[in-house]
């Protein structure tokens, strides 16, 4: 008999709804779109805290990079994400603009400005967002951080701005915090208010108790997994109060558009014609929200993925603004690794 504690042999049912999805051809160019403009990864697997203690462990999901076909244990949909989320490091995106992706269930991008990096986004773990500085440092350019932008009051989206730039900085104006409208209220009470209940769901959402592998954790849905360390988080410099508001951020002109109750309650957009129109409309074109579409419901709060699919908006530079696009997940994954 089988020892209970091990993962277990997919069950004939399983089996059978795991092959009924087999028929749909995925788009062998996601490969292809997915390892675009790759530059370099780390080469020790693992990322640890401070204390010495495993964060994130890539080497934990080579089994989702040897090439395997999908066991019948694992949905084809899910091992296809999860098979391109596993292709992890620095890519170049656009001109003047890098993205490390694959360590931390969300990506941290990095734009060129006139003095240093104006970093969008910097993961959740401090370690991580550290690490993703450090082999962009190795790999393009040595930098001071002079700018951080928050897209969303989500956790993964702030939680290791200490691992990219300090206090000291921020508060000596040497590094400047940008975020949507209400951005600190929704970050507390979303993650501190309703911390407790958050932290408990995220155990079930993103499976972090179980032991990678297909008969175990194969993805948490939107990266491979999350990290395992507390998010750490510093106040806003400026909030961002209407749409059209135009920054010059380290010589990065910005043009933002409010987005808010779309995939998180306090969120936005952006637009920079300084770096060859790079368009930033994270509603639209990132794991978190293309991720909330497969879930259908993800925010805790009064925020929920359903008004993603349906209110996310693209800024439209032309029109200078916005206008209305609905995509299907399938579409916003392509999408997504088509242009980031
Ligand atoms: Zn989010």
């Amino acid at each position: 008999m089988q020892d209970p504690k091990l993962p277990k042999a997919a069950t004939e049912s399983t089996r059978q709804k795991n092959s009924a999805l087999d028929g749909r051809v995925f788009d062998p160019l996601d490969l292809e779109r997915v390892r675009r403009g790759f530059i370099a990864a780390r080469t020790e697997p693992l990322i640890v805290d401070q204390q010495n203690r495993k964060v994130i462990d890539t080497a934990s999901y080579d089994f989702l990079r040897d090439g395997r076909e999908c066991p019948d244990t694992v949905n084809p949909h899910l091992w296809r994400h999860a098979t391109l989320n596993a292709h992890h490091g620095l890519f170049n995106v656009a001109p003047n603009v890098w993205q490390v992706r694959g360590y931390d269930i969300s990506n941290i991008t990095f734009v060129r400005g006139e003095k240093g990096w104006v970093v969008i986004d910097p993961l959740t773990a401090d370690s991580t967002a550290r690490a993703s500085l450090e082999l962009i440092s190795r790999h393009v350019e040595q930098r001071p951080v002079t700018a951080v932008i928050y897209t969303h009051s989500h956790a993964d989206h702030f939680g290791g701005v200490l691992g990219v730039t300090s206090t000291e900085d921020v508060e000596a104006g040497r590094c400047q915090v940008i975020a949507p409208q209400g951005f600190l209220h929704e970050a507390i009470a979303e993650n501190v208010i309703a911390g407790v209940a958050m932290s408990r769901r995220a155990a079930y959402q993103f499976g972090p108790l179980l032991a990678p592998g297909p008969r175990g954790h194969v993805d948490s849905g939107l990266g491979n997994s999350t990290p395992t360390a507390a998010p750490s988080l510093i106040a806003p410099t400026r909030e961002i109060s209407f749409t059209g508001e135009e920054l010059l951020v380290d010589g990065v002109r910005i043009i933002f558009q409010l987005t808010p109750e779309t995939e998180a309650p306090a969120e936005m957009n952006f637009f920079s014609p300084t770096t060859a129109g790079f368009a930033w409309p994270r509603t639209a074109r990132t794991r978190c929200t293309i991720s909330c579409r497969f879930a259908g419901r993800w925010c805790a709060t009064r925020s929920t993925g359903r008004n993603t699919s349906t209110r996310a908006s693209i800024y439209s530079p032309k029109k200078q603004t916005s206008c209305s696009c609905r995509t299907t997940g399938r579409d916003g994954v392509a999408k997504m690794f088509a242009i980031f």
